[in-house]
């Protein structure tokens, strides 16, 4: 005769529980889970008075010690689950979870997936934040002061800190580019965050984002009919520059490609012929031969770029020209650079690779303007 592990009593033949026992021992977890859910995610409890709650519970349906941890453990894991549905994290879900998590003294190791998942979700809420805070063009004194504020209570390490502030500024600067230039106050704003954090451009360059915001700026003064000065070249450029004419830009390791016409003979020149009297005939399927024509990009040289108010400059070891804007009839964007059609009735196409076609194109096109 077995006895049953909840309750201790005779339990029949071959059995280990009661239906009952276990019914109320599975029914008393879930009640115990649902308890301590429902106060994480409302925030609304007394920790003493959760923990009577549950021990009560505990006691009407065979549960231990271990069995209350496990439930308050759940319970938890289910709110952070829940707040999380919606893919966003606010503020007070986040600090409800946490005082929980705190009051309850759960061990560190608890529930570590969805640990990691609601500091993931709070650096998000945090990093997103601060990327509103960084173009913020209105108030910006006001929002740097609460960003700064909600940072200091946050749990995060003041590395983590520093490495969050900067990622959110580079996201900010990709975000502004996405839909336009960079804005007179958008830039003042992005700069303004950067002298409030100290972050200094080298911090914020990881992934390009200081760079961008400049080359953004530059596009910005071309396009308003400015000719931009934040050319930045170690030593003096390697271009002859004319009287009044400013250097702009310098790109360097740019490919320069020209498209060239090849040719071709294809089909039979030499064949059969008849001998026709004194003679020989060729018949009119050997005239079939014919010249092939196709054009081919090429790579030319690699060298230097130079943008100025007036002139595009290459400087490569082979190749040295520049190109004057009104010389040029058309411009073509490509991702990663673009081409120039001259207005010579021999001119063939003459293309850039920088690498960044949307910043070479955009400038080239508004300073031509300007001519
Ligand atoms: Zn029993």
């Amino acid at each position: 005769m077995g006895l049953c592990i909840h309750c201790g009593q005779k339990a029949g033949f071959l059995r280990r529980a009661h239906r009952a026992c276990r019914t109320a021992h599975r029914e008393g977890l879930e009640r115990m889970e649902a308890l301590a859910r429902k106060a994480a995610s409302t925030g609304q409890f007394n920790a003493e008075a959760l923990r009577q709650s549950l021990a009560s519970v505990a006691e009407r349906s065979f549960a231990n010690e271990d069995h209350i941890t496990a439930a308050i453990e759940r319970g938890w894991e289910r709110a952070v689950a829940e707040s999380l549905a919606d893919g966003v994290l606010t503020q007070s879900e986040e600090r409800r979870l946490r005082g929980f998590r705190d009051q309850l003294a759960l061990a560190p190791s608890t529930g570590e997936g969805a640990a990691a998942r609601l500091e993931s979700a709070a650096e998000d809420r945090l990093r997103e934040d601060a990327a509103a805070v960084a173009i913020a063009t209105e108030d910006g004194e006001h929002s740097l002061d609460a960003l700064a504020d909600v940072l200091d209570q946050s749990a995060l390490s003041s590395e983590r800190r520093r490495a969050l502030l900067a990622e959110a500024w580079e996201e900010a600067v990709a975000a502004v580019l996405e839909d336009g230039v960079v804005s007179l106050d958008e830039e003042a704003a992005l700069v303004g965050y950067l002298r409030r954090f100290g972050l200094s451009a080298e911090d914020v360059n990881a992934a390009g984002g200081h760079t961008q915001m400049v080359k953004g700026a530059v596009i910005r003064e071309a396009a308003e009919g400015l000719v931009p000065e934040r050319a930045q070249f170690d030593g003096r450029p390697p271009f002859n520059l004319m009287k009044s004419e400013q250097l702009v830009w310098i790109m360097q390791d740019v490919d320069y490609h020209e498209v060239v016409t090849r040719r071709e003979r294809r089909g039979t020149s030499h064949g059969l012929s008849i001998r026709v009297a004194k003679g020989l005939y060729y018949r009119p399927g050997m005239f079939r031969s014919h010249m092939r024509e196709w054009e081919e990009t090429v790579h030319v040289d690699s060298g230097l770029l130079g943008i100025t108010s007036k002139h595009i400059y290459f400087q490569g070891r082979r190749k040295r020209f520049r190109i004057r804007y009104d010389r040029i009839v058309s411009f073509e964007p490509y991702d990663d650079g673009f081409g120039v059609m001259r207005d010579a009735q021999t001119a063939k196409p003459q293309s850039f690779r920088t690498g960044d076609g949307w910043f070479a194109y955009n400038l080239v096109v508004n300073l031509a303007q300007q001519w």
